[in-house]
């Protein structure tokens, strides 16, 4: 089934080179794809994810420590044994590291993960304290007095607090409350009556029952159902997460007096006096979740909380426990839950709880070593070609009205970006970290992090922060900061390799840097003005206009079925999809430009444009499991990789026009269903 031919391309007329190569050093490095990934029993016009990876998918089977396996997962995999063989040279050099240096602090508590006698030898004891709290709890007031501890340390409760960028001034910081408790996935796991969800829901319950036996309690069956069934409740109040996209729907400022209002049992200004800050005003991301809220504080009795937060308990630090916790857990949420059969050796799982906390340092080791300044410059080059692009075609434009063009232009030349890593290292030295205290550890950088952002409330927002570890295989847009960011983990093949043709550096690393500027003007980040501010800068018409195009996002996407009878969640995966659109049609045009400085020629039978839309495949190169599509369909924003890629070239006439498809094609839609935005 794997033929290297690709006579399919052949009609395909070459691009000619133009002349002025003079300008620019023509970038033919080596493909940047395998011709052996390509199955031409496909045609692209027919499926073109299949068409460029099936033969890989054939060569590599999801491992059985995943539940996805691609370009993305590979890369994650790849820095994470760079970062292993950093963090094991930490541990062996005999260069002294005093108490406090970033570099000891990695080393120890790197070394504390991977201790697996020490915590077989702590059983459940590191978590007594925590245990002791909640025993407290034996009526409203104690249950007040325990919410108010499990803030300040950050212990399980039903309800997040968290300071950043108030959407309406990014000039400031802002506290905000949200909704929070749950252990499934999100609120429709509790609610849906399909097989695969009863089936959840029932491995979920025997998963809470062996976990509370475990523990000796008596009933366990008995106090599982009672916690599954508050857990339920909690869910009935969440919002959906369609309208948590809504950046208008969840922001609600109010006063503690108002807060307190939607939530009289819980002593606010007690809490804040506690935490040490003064705050005249909250944002609350869902005011109806506090009600609900309210009332479960009231009707539910202590036991009941009491067994709730102990089992949130163990489930938040269930990866830092004896192997039977560890392996329990994973039986439902590893397993069951995401179609995963083996779990991933310890020193992954190890790197991950750095991860949860200590990201910045760990990225920090990574840029030290592989990032370059000459990757910097080449996608700053790229990127500034993207805006230039972007700039372009939003004068062209024809649905926008003259007034609305102009601010998104200035919106459009107001984006900042950052690449590589931070310029500036967060300072962690006063966090203590022992080689022999894991979850001691775990504890003390959550409480040094929330301390942190709490500090920030009434000074200037920092806009040198990052919010993504330098190493991490992603990207992303900040509405707030009007700003993209592209971290060293992402800038390697096959998103970004500078030995490789320009062309697939274009159609990978250009099409993720479209996504990105395209965030800033989706559903929910065209709401944000040039300054990162939530306000109506769009012409009630515009408005319309916009969201008439979004609507065909919205059917076309919404009418695609990963697995039988879980469709994509039209709604809920619109912003990704508009930047997947978006960018991909940026990263296209930016390529045409690009090429008509250097020129480009006709490749091992492929064209400079066949070249670039494989460049978008390949980083969509991924296969999954049924048991992670349908958790992904249900709760991640981001389409099913086949659509990311099948879909988004499907929207693009210049798509069809390189493969020369035809309107019979599969991949070719009707102009009715065509949903250009940008
Ligand atoms: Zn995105």
């Amino acid at each position: 089934m794997i033929k290297n031919t690709i006579k399919v391309l052949s009609a395909v007329t070459a691009f000619a080179a133009c002349q002025n190569s003079d300008v620019e050093k023509v970038m033919e490095g080596h493909l940047g794809f395998e011709l052996s990934h390509i199955d031409s029993s496909f045609s692209p016009c027919e499926d073109f994810f299949m068409f460029a990876n099936a033969g890989w998918m054939q060569e590599n089977p999801i491992p059985s420590t995943e539940a996805r396996w691609g370009s993305f997962p590979i890369l994650v995999q790849e820095n994470n044994i760079k970062l292993k063989t950093l963090l094991e040279g930490l541990s062996q050099s005999d260069k002294k590291l005093s108490k406090g240096e970033w570099k000891q602090q990695l080393r120890d508590y790197y070394t504390s993960a991977m201790d697996s006698a020490k915590v077989e030898e702590l059983g459940l004891t590191p978590l007594d304290e925590i245990f002791a709290t909640i025993q407290k709890i034996t009526d409203k007031q104690t249950l007040s007095s325990y919410l108010q501890t499990a803030v300040k340390e950050q212990l399980p409760k039903p309800f997040g607090m968290y300071v950043s960028t108030d959407s309406k001034n990014s000039e400031a910081y802002a506290l905000y409350i949200s909704q929070s408790g749950l252990g499934l996935p999100d609120r429709d796991y509790y609610f849906k009556d399909d097989e695969a969800s009863l089936a959840i829901q029932k491995a979920y319950l025997e998963l809470l029952t062996d976990l509370f036996s475990m523990m000796n309690k008596e009933n366990p069956k008995e106090i599982a159902q009672q916690v599954y069934d508050l857990e339920k409740s909690i869910a009935g109040f969440h919002m959906n997460r369609r309208d948590q996209r809504k950046p208008e729907l969840t922001y609600n400022k109010k006063t503690v007096e108002e807060l307190s209002a939607l939530i009289p049992s819980f002593d606010w200004q007690l809490v804040f006096g506690d935490l040490g800050v003064k705050v005249d005003s909250v944002i609350v991301r869902q005011p109806e979740y506090l009600v609900g809220l309210e009332s479960l504080l009231n009707n539910t009795s202590a036991d009941v909380w009491r067994n709730y937060f102990t089992w949130q308990t163990i489930n938040q630090f269930s990866d830092y426990l004896p192997s039977k916790w560890v392996e329990r857990h994973f039986a439902f949420y590893g397993v069951h839950l995401s179609g995963i059969t083996e779990m991933k050796p310890r020193w992954k799982r190890s790197i991950e709880k750095l991860n949860g906390g200590f990201s910045e340092t760990l990225g920090r080791l990574f840029a030290e070593t592989y990032f370059s300044s000459e990757s910097r410059s080449r996608v700053e080059k790229m990127v500034e070609d993207i805006r230039a692009v972007y700039r372009e075609r939003i004068e062209e434009n024809t649905w926008m009205s003259d007034r609305t063009k102009k601010l998104a232009i200035e919106k459009l030349n107001a984006f900042k970006y950052k690449i590589g890593y931070p310029d500036n290292w967060t300072d962690y030295s006063n966090i203590a970290i022992a080689a022999d205290d894991l979850i001691g550890n775990r504890r003390r950088i959550s409480a040094w992090q929330f301390a942190d952002r709490l500090a920030r409330l009434g000074k200037p927002v920092d806009k040198t922060e990052w919010f993504m570890g330098a190493h991490i295989v992603n990207a992303y847009y900040s509405p707030s900061f009007n700003e993209i960011v592209f971290p060293a983990g992402i800038l390697q093949p096959p998103f970004f390799d500078p030995t490789a043709d320009d062309a697939v550096n274009y159609g990978g690393i250009g099409g993720v840097i479209g996504h990105e500027f395209t965030h800033g003007f989706d559903d929910q980040g065209r709401k944000y003005n040039s300054f990162g501010n939530l306000t109506g800068w769009w012409t009630e018409e515009d408005s319309l206009r916009f969201s008439e195009r979004a609507q065909r996002v919205i059917d076309f996407y919404g009418r695609l079925e990963p697995i039988d009878g879980y469709f994509v969640d039209g709604e809920l995966t619109q912003g990704e999809n508009i930047a997947d659109i978006g960018g991909l049609t940026l990263a296209y045009h930016a390529y045409q430009k690009h090429i008509s400085r250097t020129g480009a020629r006709t490749i091992d039978g492929f064209t400079p444009e066949q070249r670039l839309f494989m460049g978008w495949a390949k980083v969509w190169q991924s296969h999954a499991t049924d048991a992670y599509l349908r958790k992904q369909v249900l709760t991640d924003p981001h389409s099913p990789a086949m659509y990311r890629v099948n879909a988004t070239v499907s929207m693009l006439p210049e798509f069809a026009e390189t493969f020369g498809c035809t309107p019979q094609d599969p991949l070719v839609i009707t102009e009715e269903e065509r949903a250009l935005i940008w």
